[in-house]
């Protein structure tokens, strides 16, 4: 029998799935395009020292200021164009929120990331999906198309999860240029790229860009992400973000964090080098396509993806069976780990596809 108030639910919201994560234990994780690096011990501790001498009893800062400080520099940007809020994830919803309800549509490139056409779908609009071209880049034309027929916003992940593909700032702004929506760009992996969509954030005041500290900063567990935009279109969204969202731990953590990149520009070298090794190597195992990546992320293709995946999980690796993602039949997502763990998905892979 079902819940007699389940109809009191929104039909928008009981008919999307949910974002699911099925919980595997493996020594190897390479799953969620985190960083295989943790904050250093050294730096945790000046974190947990700061964090006892605060009072607790009191709650923080609406929009806690030398946080929006730390963030603006990190970006080079004033203050006033910066939101910082509890992950990207949700100043992606905040901006949904802002924009989406029946009747709107927002244009998404797919496959991407599934969380911009679900909270459009919960709100009551209408995603429309641009597909990619058939080596998973970024269809600059059909993008071009969509974002300057009526839509409210089009959302661009470059680097795109999960694909690894990206938009350069010349596509950019030629689709900046043709539509008076708001384009946003989610540059959860432009750590790893080798540039930003911020270059053209003072030109163009339709432009939003996204940031975390999940990936490249090593701590997606303090759930810190921030947006970088026209200060008037800062002002609106902050509108939708709840006050007291950011708290008290994750504030004092992240500002040390951004404080020390010194630490992360190493890191983040280390992954990139050895995403280009992991794709060369996954290129010469016999069975697979692998697809170049601007992230820390990999995507390729095998005949038998759940198949693999299970023999990689039963061998203690860990990634991610994408084929269930539009377009990506046969695709698995791999992200980058430190070269132990990088060498022990590629014996592991190579083991199977040999008997394959
Ligand atoms: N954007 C993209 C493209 C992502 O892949 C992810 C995490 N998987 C997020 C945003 C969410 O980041 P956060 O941890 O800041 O919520």
């Amino acid at each position: 029998m079902s819940v007699k108030a389940i109809k009191r639910i929104r039909p928008e919201v009981r008919a999307i799935d949910g974002y699911h994560l099925v919980a595997y234990d493996c020594a190897v994780k390479l799953n969620q395009n985190e960083s295989p690096f943790d904050v250093p011990p050294h730096v945790k501790d000046r974190i947990l020292a700061r964090i006892r001498n605060l009072q607790w009893s009191r709650y923080p800062e609406p929009m806690p200021q030398d946080l929006v400080q730390a963030a603006a520099s990190y970006v080079g940007f004033a203050p006033e164009q910066v939101m910082v809020a509890n992950g990207s994830n949700s100043i992606i919803q905040h901006i949904l929120n802002a924009i989406v309800a029946p009747g709107v549509s927002v244009a998404i490139p797919s496959p991407s990331f599934s969380l911009y056409g679900q909270f459009t779908e919960i709100l009551g609009g209408t995603p429309i999906y641009v597909g990619l071209d058939e080596s998973f880049g970024y269809d600059t034309v059909a993008l071009n198309e969509a974002a300057a027929s009526g839509v409210s916003a089009v959302i661009i992940c470059s680097p795109n999860n999960p694909t690894g593909c990206d938009i350069s700032n010349d596509d950019l702004a030629v689709l900046l240029e043709a539509t008076d929506a708001l384009v946003v760009v989610d540059e959860a992996y432009a750590e790893f790229n080798d540039h930003s969509a911020l270059d053209l954030l003072s030109a163009h005041d339709n432009l939003i860009i996204l940031k975390t500290l999940s990936k490249a900063f090593g701590a997606a567990a303090i759930r810190i992400g921030c947006l970088i935009a026209h200060p008037d279109i800062v002002d609106e969204i902050h509108k939708i973000k709840l006050p007291f969202d950011i708290n008290l731990f994750s504030r004092v953590a992240a500002i040390e964090l951004l404080s020390d990149r010194e630490q992360i520009e190493q890191n983040v070298a280390y992954v990139v080098e050895e995403r280009d090794r992991v794709f060369d190597q996954l290129s010469g195992i016999r069975g697979i396509t692998a697809y170049p990546s601007k992230a820390n992320l990999i995507l390729f293709e095998v005949e038998d993806p759940g198949s693999v995946f299970e023999q990689l999980a039963e061998k203690g690796v860990l990634i991610r069976n994408v084929s269930g993602y539009p377009g990506l039949a046969n695709g698995l997502r791999t992200c980058i780990g430190t070269r132990e763990e990088n060498d022990a998905f590629l014996s592991a892979l190579e083991s199977i596809m040999e008997l394959a």
